[in-house]
């Protein structure tokens, strides 16, 4: 599910495109010294059609100025210049035979302590198989989720993955490739990089952003795909236990889609279950273009930007 590092020739930065090996930051600013900065992953699908379109571009830039403004970094980009910028970069990097995934950054460049912060908008795009994510084992780890009042899971931030980064390397040791953390409460709060899905008797349930997640813009998908699937979705407080014994689960997030789980703590789960396999394959039938719903938002990248292909 986690892509593959890579080392793309371009990135942009400082309003342009750069080489990779010049997009560098200076040692001594904040986005450095303090792990400064907020940040969106999106992606990007070929449809049936040859066009590349970029999903629900306008919610990942409203929810990285709010991350802004929760840290106090000013945000100067419009929509039309985040989205300009995205389009140069990926429509240089982009290739026919894969879609893309990027990673939108504010890095805190100038200020110190809040005071005369600036921050630059920095791109980096990676190519993506155009297959649908493997089953995989995962845990609960005894890393907990940071509380509204100490490290706001609603705030994109670097910093807010350390728990996560933490968590992952547990998960390594116990054969896991991701891990769920609960909140201070003992209950379920997100996994590493994406929200849980949870099915007992039939119905989906998942847990509200207050419990310690992301506010997920693949949830809100999701939950109105399972919607016009007739199929109940709840938002409520999860226990810990409840994932145990669980009929399905699954976690999900622009970077995972969805990802069914074949285990949690070595106890066998149903791998194609059947509500969230077929939520699954609705998915990515909307997202390549194989059928339409009202609930997604597209970005196709207009041909001038995709001269190299
Ligand atoms: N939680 C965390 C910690 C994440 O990093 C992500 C991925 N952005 C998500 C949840 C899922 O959010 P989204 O669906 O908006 O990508």
């Amino acid at each position: 599910m986690a892509t593959k590092l890579q080392k793309p020739e371009f990135a942009y930065m400082a309003g342009k495109i750069v080489n990779w090996d010049d997009a560098v930051l200076h040692i001594g600013c904040e986005a450095v010294t303090r792990g400064l900065n907020v940040f969106e992953g999106i992606k990007g699908y070929w449809n049936n059609r040859g066009e590349f379109r970029i999903v629900f571009l306008e919610k990942h830039y409203k929810r990285l100025v709010r991350s802004a403004r929760l840290l106090r970094i000013p945000c100067p980009w419009t929509f039309e210049q985040y989205q300009d910028a995205v389009f140069q970069i990926i429509g240089k990097l982009l290739t026919k035979e894969r879609d893309m995934w990027a990673r939108t950054t504010l890095y805190v460049t100038e200020g110190h302590w809040g005071e005369g912060t600036k921050a630059d908008l920095i791109i980096t795009a990676y190519h993506q198989d155009k297959v649908m994510p493997e089953p995989i084992h995962i845990g609960v780890s005894t890393w907990q989720r940071a509380t509204d009042s100490a490290l706001p899971a609603r705030i994109k931030t670097s910093s807010n993955y350390q728990m996560g980064r933490l968590a992952r390397m547990e998960g390594r040791s116990r054969n896991c490739s991701d891990m769920i953390l609960l909140n201070s409460q003992g209950r379920v709060a997100e996994a590493t990089g994406s929200c849980v899905l949870m099915v007992r008797d039939n119905v989906i349930y998942t847990p509200p952003a207050s419990e310690g997640a992301l506010e997920s813009i693949t949830l809100d998908f999701i939950e109105a795909l399972a919607k016009s699937m007739k199929m109940p979705f709840v938002r409520r407080p999860v226990d810990h236990t409840e994932l145990l014994i669980a009929d399905e689960l699954g976690i999900c997030g622009t970077l995972a889609e969805l990802v069914p789980i074949i285990s949690i703590d070595g106890l066998p789960l149903h791998p194609n279950g059947p509500l969230l396999t077929s939520l699954r394959d609705k998915f990515f039938r909307v997202v390549r273009g194989e059928e339409t719903d009202p609930a997604l938002e597209l970005s196709p990248i207009p041909l001038t930007f995709l001269k190299n292909i």
